[in-house]
């Protein structure tokens, strides 16, 4: 194997940049599961953009509309003009999406990005209801910009932001607290309805269902439910961050249908745009839409290639239940094949929903050494985690049933390399 060529990238690009030291290869094509590098070495993709690409990359499907939108100069940049690609997105959201699942939101096009999204549901919340703090979760993450990272736990992350980030306050996740299980909102109902415990009223409570970056942590329904309940009791808004687990990854489209509960506002971002292609969503309940025309605005908040491909990937892979279905299915095998390897090393666990699973390693080091050997084997798996202990498998939900068993064999080779058998 011949060295990858990362001179120009190490000479100018900033040390910033974070995968290319993890996987040093030079990408090149990729379709499907499958990345391939200059060299023409190929890599199975159990990272999908970090969730941006549900539906593979370069899909056909999607390919094929993106390709005839272009070749028709149809419109690429519109800020939030109204354009034929945006209403066909609307109607398909509402048809495919909103209606068949009794939701009514109304739309908000932020910037492409989910931190942007994130932003303008946090400043929504305080200027609706006039209150400055956020509750947040431990070990939660929304994003890199100040107001997203005020309601981030990673310390290394926060560390970054060089001002102090206040108007936050974080609970307890589920489970993070040990022997909490029974009763996990004691302390947060506590403080809340005690005027002197030294929390002002929030205006709102943002929380992911699955925790992607902070190590596949899994809020139970019941909990989501007990959550939800809480809020609404006291009139605080609630904030579902769907930008990592939303458009199917735990197999519904959105990762908080099986708590059966409504958000008062949901972010989406990473597989909404269908493609890769950058675009978020803000989705609130109709009498939170309290924006002044253009008040909060952005340049790139009319991505319309980004609509059409988002438009054909909600056609084709949501107006039926055939894609949750196989990704609940294929979850299934993911975790019971994981299982099966963690039963024959020392500690090792795993935890998932869908198609979202994490290997978490007592000897938080395994994590990275395992992904580092999974990619000399020609896997693209990362890391999560407080301390980057659990290995996070995000492949695409197109990926075929052969393919996960051939990425699930390399991770077992890469796990024995790396760990200890039971019993050796
Ligand atoms: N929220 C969640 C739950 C995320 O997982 C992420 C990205 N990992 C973000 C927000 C921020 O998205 P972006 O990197 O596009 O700003």
């Amino acid at each position: 194997m011949t060295a990858p060529d990362l001179t120009i990238f190490d000479e100018l690009e900033s040390n910033v940049r974070g995968y290319c030291r993890s996987w040093p290869a030079v990408f090149d094509t990729a379709s499907g599961a499958w990345l391939r590098d200059e060299d023409g070495r190929d890599y199975l993709d159990f990272f999908a953009g970090a969730g941006a690409l549900n539906y593979g990359h370069n899909n056909p499907v999607l390919k094929e509309a993106l390709l005839d939108y272009l070749g028709g100069d149809g419109i690429t940049h519109g800020l939030d003009m109204a354009t034929v690609a945006k209403r066909r997105l609307l109607e398909t959201l509402q048809r495919t999406i909103l209606q068949p699942r009794g939701l009514d939101y109304k739309v908000q096009f932020p910037g492409p990005t989910g931190a942007n999204a994130v932003e303008a549901a946090l400043k929504l919340a305080r200027k609706v209801t006039g209150r400055t703090t956020i509750l947040n979760f431990t070990n939660a993450f929304h994003g890199m910009t100040l107001g997203a990272l005020a309601v981030t736990g990673n310390a290394a992350k926060r560390a970054g932001a060089g001002v102090p980030l206040p108007h936050a306050t974080p609970m307890p996740f589920d489970g993070y607290l040990p022997d909490s299980q029974d009763d996990p909102f004691v302390w947060m109902e506590t403080i809340l309805d005690d005027a002197s415990s030294g929390v002002d009223k929030p205006a709102a409570v943002i929380v992911e269902t699955v925790q992607g970056e902070g190590g596949v942590n899994i809020a139970r329904p019941e909990w989501l439910c007990s959550l939800s309940q809480l809020c609404s009791a006291r009139e605080i808004l609630l904030i579902v961050d769907d930008v990592q687990m939303g458009c199917g990854r735990t197999g519904p489209f959105f990762s908080f249908e099986e708590a059966g509960i409504i958000p008062d506002i949901v972010t989406l971002s990473k597989s909404i745009g269908g493609y890769g292609l950058p675009m978020a969503l803000v989705l609130m309940r109709p009498e939170l839409d309290q924006w002044a025309p253009g008040e909060h605005n952005g340049t790139f908040r009319g991505n319309n290639p980004a609509f059409v491909t988002a438009t054909v990937a909600l056609e084709h892979y949501w107006s039926d239940t055939l894609l949750s279905t196989a990704t609940l299915a294929k979850g299934e095998l993911v975790h019971r094949t994981l299982d099966e390897m963690c039963g024959s090393f020392e500690g090792l666990s795993t935890r998932g929903r869908g198609l979202v699973h994490g290997v978490v390693f007592d000897e938080p080091s395994q994590a990275g050494k395992v992904s580092q050997v999974a990619f000399e084997h020609g896997l693209l798996v990362e890391t999560s985690g407080a301390q980057d202990e659990v290995m996070k498998l995000l492949p695409p939900l197109t990926i075929t049933e052969p393919e996960l068993d051939h990425g699930l064999a390399i991770i077992a080779d890469a796990v024995a390399v790396v760990c200890d058998g039971k019993g050796r």
